[in-house]
């Protein structure tokens, strides 16, 4: 009797080795196409990259686990550094997710990560409001979904863009009140606090309000946010974690203040000047642009009136915003930030950012620079030897054209996570789930 599989009736079978012939690998890192390629991979990790045609790199693999790439491409992952998982489709508009239960949110979040999967995110990001539990779940194998990398709740003050009260809600709020994907928190002491307490309850990094935004309802984009002290308590509490801070910022002010204070990542950074960008370069911190959420968010009216206002005027400007500070040398990463219903874009941030940036730019933004942010540079985002096999097969070459990412049920052929196969088409090859 397999006492393990009783208790855990969802353990997955042991991994199974693959062998991936003549296959044509895309490298964001040199930009390049490699082909001819066999990659053997076993473990859930990529033991072997082989293009001389030896015999070793196919040894003990039934002929069922051999398939072949003649092509296709293989991609590495795609890594999402910024979603709300918590913050599900069902409801129309924002007014809807503040009166809606973690428990209705919970029973639909598996649908939301199932969904990510099939569009090749392997890793997400996500910058407040995914549990341990759910991200747990999905690493025991109980639910299909991406690799996740958590903030837990978001630390804004009062007022600010984590406080979802109105102007004449007169509830006070006690430290570390929780409101929809943030936490409350004034003052240094709070910050230490609770900053900690995010880590204790399983947080990767620490996710700060730092600044005004689109969907809060009594801030302005242009408020800076929390004081010196209380961002360099959370910067203290991260670094002595051994992980990092990120901000949601998008003005000058609030972007130079929280780089100039150890925050390594900024959100959204819309209204970002030259100045700023260069500042960012030199402090080698991480921008991540979130455009397709300002352009969804418009199309399907989901902003009440005064945050659709402000939406507007930071979506022209992030489209430019970003590809100057490509230009200055920030490390730019994917992002998209889609709340309830608009989740079903995800991949048309390609296509957004394709309007200002080369292909290998935006595959860059989704791989190996996303992966340097979520700290996992030595293992995710290429495809390499040693690396997990994290992995699309592709039926074209998004360093000719990126926009075949947004057309998943086109263009992805199979979507591999951990060595397992997440989705596929392909007929050798069958998934899991
Ligand atoms: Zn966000």
């Amino acid at each position: 009797m397999d006492l393990a599989r009783i208790i855990k009736p969802w353990t997955r079978q042991p991994h199974k080795t693959f062998v991936f012939t003549n296959a044509t690998i895309i490298d964001p890192v040199e930009g390049a196409l490699i082909p001819n390629a066999t990659v053997r991979v076993s473990e859930g990790k990529i033991v072997q990259i082989d293009t001389t045609d030896s015999i070793t790199v196919k040894e003990n693999v039934p002929e069922e686990n051999i398939i072949d790439l003649s092509g296709k491409y293989l991609c590495p992952g795609l890594i999402d550094c910024h979603v709300h998982i918590a913050v599900v489709p069902g409801e129309t508009d924002l007014r809807a997710y503040n009166d809606m239960s973690e428990r209705v949110s919970l029973t639909r979040q598996p649908h939301v990560l199932r969904t990510m999967i099939q569009r090749g995110f392997t890793s997400i990001r996500d910058c407040g409001g995914a549990s341990l539990a759910m991200k747990e779940a999905v690493e025991d194998g109980v639910l299909p979904g991406p690799r996740m990398f958590i903030a837990g709740f978001a630390l804004s003050q009062t007022g600010g863009h984590g406080d979802m009260r109105n102007s004449h809600n007169d509830k006070l709020c006690c430290g570390g009140t929780i409101s929809g994907i943030s936490r409350i928190v004034d003052g240094p002491a709070e910050c230490y606090k609770f900053a900690r307490d995010e880590l204790r309850q399983g947080a990767d990094f620490i996710k700060i309000m730092g600044g005004g935004g689109v969907a809060s309802p009594t801030d302005r984009i242009e408020h800076v946010q929390f004081s010196d002290e209380e961002i360099k308590a959370i910067v203290t509490v991260a670094k002595n974690a051994g992980t990092y801070v990120t901000s949601h910022s998008y003005t000058p002010q609030a972007i130079q203040q929280a780089i100039n204070l150890g925050v390594r990542g900024i959100e959204h950074g819309n209204l970002i000047d030259l100045e700023t960008a260069k500042l960012m370069a030199e402090k080698g911190a991480f921008l991540t642009p979130t455009l397709i959420a300002h352009v969804m968010s418009k199309q399907m009216n989901f902003l009440p009136a005064a945050s659709a206002a402000k939406n507007d005027e930071v979506l022209e400007k992030g489209l430019r915003a970003m590809k100057m500070a490509v230009d200055v040398g920030v490390t730019v990463c994917f992002g998209t930030d889609l709340l309830g219903p608009m989740h079903f874009a995800q991949s048309k941030e390609f296509s957004v950012r394709s309007k200002v940036l080369t292909p290998l730019q935006i595959l860059r933004s989704a791989t190996i620079n996303a992966a340097r942010l979520v700290m996992q540079e030595d293992r995710l985002g290429q495809i390499r030897e040693g690396f997990t096999a994290d992995m699309l097969v592709l039926n074209a070459n998004p360093l000719e054209d990126i926009t075949v990412l947004d057309r998943a049920e086109e263009s992805i052929l199979s979507v591999i996570k951990d060595g397992r196969v997440m989705t596929s088409r392909l007929e050798r090859l069958v998934a899991e789930h």
